[in-house]
Parts: C-alpha cells; sequence; structure tokens
C-alpha cells in the first residue's frame, strides 16, 4: 500500500470511529432503514463526553492520537451529518 493509500485509511478509520462514538452518544442517529446516518438528539458535548471517557480507558485502540484529534473528528463527523436520512428524504419527495 502507498503512503497515500495507508493515510487515507488511516483517515477513514478516524472518521468510522468518530462517527461510532457520536451515534453511540446518541449525537448521530443511524436511520432503521438504510444506511444513513444523521443528526440525532443530543448535544454534541455528549459524543465528547464519551469519547474523552474512552480515550482515558485507552479502549479506542490507539485510533487517534491526541484528544484534541479525537474531538475534531467528531466535530467533523457531526458537522457533516444531515437533519435526516438522504435516501428517507429522496424517496418521500
Ligand atoms: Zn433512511
Amino acid at each position: 500500500m502507498s503512503g497515500a493509500k495507508r493515510l487515507m485509511a488511516a483517515i477513514e478509520r478516524k472518521r468510522g470511529k468518530a462517527v461510532a462514538l457520536a451515534l453511540k452518544a446518541r449525537v448521530l442517529k443511524r436511520c432503521e432503514y438504510h444506511e444513513g446516518v444523521f443528526e440525532g438528539d443530543e448535544e454534541i458535548v455528549e459524543a465528547y463526553k464519551l469519547g474523552n471517557a474512552r480515550f482515558e480507558k485507552d479502549s479506542l485502540g490507539k485510533i487517534f492520537d491526541s484528544r484534541r484529534e479525537m474531538t475534531d473528528y467528531i466535530k467533523e463527523g457531526v458537522e457533516d451529518a444531515a437533519l435526516e436520512c438522504g435516501q428517507c428524504a429522496e424517496m418521500r419527495d
């Protein structure tokens, strides 16, 4: 694997983990019918808290280099999320 590919894979892994944390904290929700992820009911700070707690317990598998990096990825993942599942919205319209 080339260096660039490895870097992309690492970024994907971090993004995936950040979204998983946000889902767990209910800051994001997954559509029950599709793969779509969208905004949940909780404030983003709940995902930061969960991430920090896991970071402290070292249970994130060293995916993130620092807490700061982790919260940056969470922020990005949550900010990118739509208000509702894109596929549901498409089917409805
Ligand atoms: Zn959907």
